[in-house]
C-alpha cells in the first residue's frame, strides 16, 4: 500500500481493507467502467455528508447509491418494480444505466439530495462489485473530484484532487468508458432521459419503445437560471482552469474554425480526433480518439483537460461530434465543459 497526504493508495488485492474503512464511515474511492466513485455507505447520513465536504459538492446535488446485487434495490425504493424498470434491468444491469425509483424510509435524505426518489445502478465493473459486497452496505457514489472539475478516469486524477481529503483509493488502472453513467428518471409517466451516457438513447428506445429526453441534455446554453429535473444539471461541471471552445458543425467547417482560432493565441491546446490531428498548424494538439470510435473518445476526454491544465494552456479548442449513439453523452459534457461557449460553424 502507498500513501498520499495521508489517503492510502490500495491495490486491487487490498479490498476487505478498503472495505472495512467503507463499514467504518470512512470515505472510499474506487474504480466503476464509468469513472472514479467516491464511495461512502449511503444509509448513513454522516458518511455521506463527507462526501460532500470532500467534494465541496452542494447539497441540492443527489447521489448515485451503488449496489452489487439487485434484490438490494427492495431496500432503497418502494413499490413494485414497474415493467419498464425490470426490462431495463434485465437488459442492463450490470451495466452504466442508473434508474431514477421512489426512494424508501432507509435512505437518507442527504443521499437524496431532499428528493423523494433515489438513483439506483449496479456497476458491472468487477472491483466495484466485490468492494460493495464486502462493504455489505450499497454505496452512494458520485464521481470522486472536486465539483466543478473533470471527472476521474485514472486514480492518479483522484489523488490530485482529493488527497488528504478521503480515506482511501483503490487503484483499477484506467476507467472504461470514461463518462459517467446514463440516468433515466421512471418516477415519471414516461421514461425520462436525464443524462446521457454509456447506455445510449438509441440503446433505451429500442427496449422502452417511448423515451423522453430532457431538455437540458442537448443544451447549448447555461440551464442554471432554469428550473431543472435533476439538481446535478444547475451547476458548471468538468471545467479545466483553462478556458475552453467548443466548435460544432460540418467536420470540416470545424477544422478550418480552430485552425483559425489557434493561429490568433499563443499558448493554446487542440483536441482533435485521429482523422484531423495533422490539419492544424498552431497549438498542442492532443488526439481524443478517431471519429469512428466515440468509445475511444468518451476515455479521453476527461483525461485530456487534466493534461493541458498540467500544459498549463490558456484556451483549449475542441472539436464537436456528431450527437448519435455516445456522441449525445460525449457532446453534453464537452458543452458543459466549456461553460457553453459553443461556436456553431
Ligand atoms: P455524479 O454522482 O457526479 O455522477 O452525479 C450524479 C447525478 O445523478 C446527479 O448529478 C443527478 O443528475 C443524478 N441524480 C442522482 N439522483 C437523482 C434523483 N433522485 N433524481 C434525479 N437525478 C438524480
Ligand atoms: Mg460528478
Amino acid at each position: 500500500m502507498r500513501e498520499k497526504n495521508g489517503t492510502k493508495i490500495f491495490s486491487k488485492t487490498e479490498l476487505k481493507e478498503a472495505a472495512d474503512l467503507l463499514q467504518k464511515g470512512k470515505l472510499v474511492a474506487f474504480p466503476t467502467e464509468t469513472v472514479y466513485g467516491l464511495g461512502a455507505n449511503a444509509l448513513d447520513g454522516e458518511a455521506v455528508q463527507s462526501i460532500f465536504a470532500a467534494k465541496g459538492r452542494p447539497a441540492d446535488n443527489p447521489l448515485i447509491v451503488h449496489i452489487a446485487r439487485q434484490e438490494e434495490i427492495k431496500e432503497l425504493t418502494t413499490g413494485n418494480l414497474s415493467p419498464q424498470a425490470q426490462k431495463l434491468i434485465k437488459r442492463f444491469w450490470p451495466g452504466p444505466l442508473t434508474l431514477v425509483l421512489k426512494k424508501s424510509e432507509e435512505v437518507p435524505e442527504i443521499t437524496t439530495g431532499g428528493l423523494d426518489t433515489v438513483a439506483v445502478r449496479m456497476p458491472k465493473h468487477s472491483l466495484a462489485l466485490k468492494l460493495i459486497e464486502l462493504a455489505e452496505v450499497p454505496l452512494a457514489a458520485p464521481s470522486a473530484n472536486l465539483s466543478g472539475r473533470p471527472s476521474p478516469t485514472l486514480a492518479e486524477h483522484v489523488i490530485a484532487d482529493l488527497a488528504g481529503e478521503i480515506a482511501a483509493v483503490v487503484d483499477g488502472g484506467q476507467t472504461g468508458i470514461g463518462v459517467e453513467s446514463t440516468v433515466v428518471d421512471l418516477s415519471t409517466e414516461v421514461p425520462t432521459l436525464l443524462r446521457p451516457g454509456g447506455i445510449t438513447y438509441e440503446m433505451l428506445e429500442e427496449v422502452l419503445g417511448t423515451v423522453e429526453i430532457d431538455p437540458a441534455v442537448k443544451a447549448k446554453v447555461n440551464q442554471e437560471s432554469k428550473e431543472a429535473i435533476s439538481p446535478g444539471m444547475k451547476y458548471r461541471h468538468y471545467a479545466p482552469q483553462a478556458e475552453v471552445i467548443l466548435v460544432e458543425g460540418e467536420a470540416e467547417a470545424i477544422t478550418d474554425k480552430i485552425q483559425e482560432l489557434a493561429a490568433q493565441e499563443s499558448n493554446v491546446g487542440i483536441m482533435a480526433s485521429r482523422e484531423y490531428q495533422d490539419f492544424y498548424q498552431q497549438g498542442i494538439v492532443k488526439v481524443m480518439g478517431s471519429r469512428d470510435d466515440l468509445t475511444e473518445i468518451s476515455n479521453n476526454i476527461f483525461k485530456l483537460l487534466r493534461e493541458f491544465d498540467k500544459l498549463g494552456v490558456d484556451k483549449i479548442l475542441i472539436e464537436g461530434l456528431p450527437e448519435h449513439g455516445l456522441g449525445l453523452a460525449i457532446m453534453n459534457r464537452l458543452r458543459k465543459s466549456a461553460g457553453y461557449q459553443i461556436i456553431d460553424t
